[in-house]
């Protein structure tokens, strides 16, 4: 489900750098959470492990998984989890299947006609077989392209282009005196998650939602399209799911609790997250008739798509009919679910996973991910046989249902709460990978964890580490001064925070797991998400065609987990998530001095009369309407907690430098143990069991999806979403609930601190 950003054209240094000139080893420092001793032999049993996965092999799961199309539901989903589940065993782990049933709908009857205002035209719905692609003429397997979760709906209405959807836009249409209500929007596919899309056209008064894949994002404005290159061809379409997860994700009908056979389910016709209108996906060919035939305004420049045609608003005199209801059906979910069990602390789990369901036969998403999570099972189960004994449980899994919204996780993990909650260390994600560079997001007190990691992978073109070759490039993309000199000066390269696009959602989000996501990507274009070309045709011709990355992931994400699953101390650093909550906290408080610069100005211009002189008086034009300033926030709640848990980290870093003094001889203690606890707790300290306002089932206070980006994740959202939505009192209420959580994060990393420091 993840979505990269298309790097239409980057920068790629010939570095004049030398390759990593030194080799790392045994006699190294120790890694951090090591002493010296085990270090050393941490290091050994890493090294082995990097050296055994295999491209070739990592090709033949490829080619195996993607044989056919594979959706939630279909019989190679099945077959496919039965495979994996075979594989784990063979490769020594501790398998098994885990089932749920969830609500899954899949189209019934599809319509988009042109009824008025341009040639009768009915769209067709359907990507063609390519003949030299030999899995997408499976068309009796094939998903046919929609929106899961849509609502039924048969409408008829005057059509209005409203670029991507999103609020903005809105405003827009505002200035034009336009409206969209009894109407039916066309947006183009991007700068938001899909389903906000539908979310707000039904806002202001759509009947209807068609979202198309315009060519300038991802089609023949950015490059040569499939099967001459990997853009987007003229009939692609990209299915997904529309769910509205506003309030929670997982099974629509069991929210907060397990799907199982026996679970207590809302019926199926007040499936809360559904959309309110009906949507439907549709490719450039079918979208190119309905936007022609649309007059009325010019779109504004930003508006403008790569097609051949005058881009205009409406609404009409273009009329569309559009008709979409579903077979509204339960269907089974297989998760597959490997052990390693820990030699030391079984009841502390470090979890890995990637999804197994596809759109349709899903190469780049999800497999390329998937294979890398097989590679690293084999690996392990080989450093098993060789004599390694992990000190933790390490848990590998295959998610069924990512794609229709994070079924299999969320389930599995709503399922298993308690327990999970009080024994998972940390959960390590992958979804799509591709070639390039390390793209990393999750939780800061990981953030060095990560970057120890990337400095120890070597990147299979230039030779440098995955860290050299990550931050170099950051800083050719940096857009300040002040940027690059961090890039240059700061130890660790920052992470994003964790959005809602894939797997660790939930991890993160309803149990307070401390994530990391991890795929690489950045230097080949893609225009082939979520449709019948994404299979290994395309996957073997234009992404990572040598499998070199999927080695190098499986080789970041596995060193991650072996460094979790032995560490004598978790690596754990509060150092890192104390100056990024700092700028989290000072970014609020600049954004409230905005809100307030920004109304002065628009009200000013408008008692000026600045809107309406320069608007063309030959057009509609409608001014804004006068605004009350925002008021001044008490953030000193949130300031005094952030500098407490700036203070505790220091507090932790010291007794952290005492512990691995001499050796790390302290780091064998036997009460290291209950400090491990604390460690492991700490992350959980960031969650409050009443979730967010509006939105219990998220339950972190300082990282969480937006409720109008969708995969964009927010920093101490509910602060931040009060105060875009101007609820200056519940953004007062949530800046106490925010600086709660951080203050008992602070408590008990200073309370870890002194039992560190007392061994
Ligand atoms: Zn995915």
């Amino acid at each position: 489900m993840i979505r990269r950003t298309i790097l239409a054209s980057f920068f790629v240094a010939v570095f004049s750098f030398a390759p990593i000139g030194h080799h790392l080893t045994a006699d190294d420092a120790p890694l951090a959470g090591f002493s010296a001793d085990s270090s050393r032999t941490e290091r050994r049993w890493e090294e082995k492990f990097r050296a055994t996965p295999d491209p070739a092999k990592l090709r033949e799961y490829m080619q195996r998984l993607t044989a056919h199309p594979h959706n939630v539901g279909s019989p190679y989903d099945k077959d496919n989890a039965e495979w994996l589940l075979a594989k784990f065993k063979e490769f020594g782990l501790d398998a098994h299947i885990e089932s749920f049933s969830v609500l899954f709908p899949t189209p019934k009857e599809r319509l988009v006609e042109l009824v008025a205002g341009g040639p009768r035209f009915t769209a067709k719905l359907q990507e063609p077989a390519v003949p030299q692609d030999p899995t997408s003429n499976q068309q009796s397997e094939q998903l046919p392209t929609y929106n899961a979760y849509s609502a039924d709906g048969d409408v008829t209405g005057p059509l209005v282009y409203v670029n991507y959807g999103i609020p903005e836009d809105y405003e827009t249409l505002d200035r034009h005196g336009l409206s969209v209500k009894g109407a039916i929007v066309i947006a183009r596919y991007g700068h938001a998650w899909r389903g906000i899309k539908p979310k707000v056209a039904a806002e202001h008064g759509a009947i209807g939602c068609i979202i198309y894949s315009d060519p300038r994002d991802d089609g023949y404005s950015a490059g040569e399209t499939f099967p001459n290159g990997g853009l987007r061809p003229r009939e692609g379409v990209q299915r997904g799911s529309v769910q509205d997860s506003t309030e929670f994700m997982g099974d629509p009908l069991t929210p907060s609790i397990g799907a199982t056979a026996d679970a207590k389910r809302l019926p199926i016709k007040n499936a809360p997250t559904t959309t309110t209108i009906p949507v439907l996906p549709i490719s450039y060919a079918d979208a190119t008739p309905l936007l022609s035939a649309i007059t009325g305004p010019v779109v504004p420049e930003a508006w403008r798509g790569g097609l051949p045609i005058t881009y205009r608003i409406g609404p009409g005199p273009a009329k569309v009919h559009l008709k979409m209801f579903s077979n509204w059906e339960m269907k089974p979910l297989y998760d597959v679910i490997a052990k390693i069990p820990g030699s030391q602390f079984p009841d502390e789990w470090v979890i890995r996973g990637n999804h197994h369901d596809a759109w349709v036969n899903g190469a780049e998403d999800p497999i390329s991910g998937l294979v890398a999570v097989l590679e690293e099972a084999r690996s392990l189960g080989e450093l098993v046989k060789a004599g390694w004994k992990p000190k933790r449980t390490i848990i590998y899994c295959a998610w069924d249902g990512e794609e229709p919204g994070l079924l299999g996780s969320v389930e599995w993990l709503e399922t298993h709460a308690d327990e999970l909650r009080s024994k998972t260390v940390a959960y390590v994600n992958s979804d799509t990978n591709d070639r390039g560079f390390l793209g990393v997001d999750g939780a800061h007190s990981l953030e060095k964890l990560a970057n120890d990691v990337a400095r120890d992978v070597q990147d299979p073109e230039t030779k440098l580490s995955v860290w050299k070759r990550w931050q170099l490039r950051s800083i050719t993309t940096a857009n300040s001064d002040e940027a690059r000199a961090e890039l240059r000066s700061r130890t660790d390269l920052r992470i994003d925070i964790s959005g809602g696009g894939s797997d660790h959602a939930g991890f993160q989000n309803f149990l307070g797991v401390a994530v990391l996501n991890y795929g690489f990507g950045g230097e080949d274009e893609g225009g082939i998400y979520h449709s019948i070309y994404d299979d290994f045709y395309w996957y073997t011709h234009f992404s990572d065609t040598d499998f070199a990355y999927g080695k190098s992931l499986a080789q970041v994400a596995g060193t991650t987990i072996m460094r979790l699953a032995d560490a004598d101390l978790l690596p754990f650093d509060f150092s890192d998530q104390a100056e990024t909550v700092q700028t989290y906290v000072r970014g609020l408080q600049a954004f409230g001095v905005k809100q307030q610069n920004d109304v002065r100005e628009h009200n000013l211009e408008l008692e000026e009369g600045a809107f309406t002189a320069s608007a063309d008086p030959k057009e509609k034009y409608v001014p804004p309407a006068k605004q009350g300033i925002p008021p001044h926030m008490n953030f000193a709640p949130l300031q005094n907690s952030a500098d407490a848990l700036t203070r505790a980290a220091a507090e932790y870093q010291k007794a952290l430098a005492h512990a691995e003094a001499n050796g790390g001889a302290a780091l064998a203690s036997a009460s290291l143990a209950e400090i491990n606890r604390m460690l492991i707790d700490s992350e959980r300290k960031l969650t409050n069991p009443e979730g967010l306002p509006g939105r219990s089932w998220y339950k972190h206070e300082i990282y969480a999806p937006g409720v109008y980006t969708g995969y964009e994740a927010k920093a101490i959202p509910a602060v931040r979403e009060a105060m875009e939505q101007k609820q200056w009192r519940l953004a007062e209420q949530s800046i106490a609930a925010a600086a709660k959580v951080l203050s008992d994060e602070a408590a008990q990393v200073s309370a870890a601190a002194a039992k560190l420091a007392a061994l």
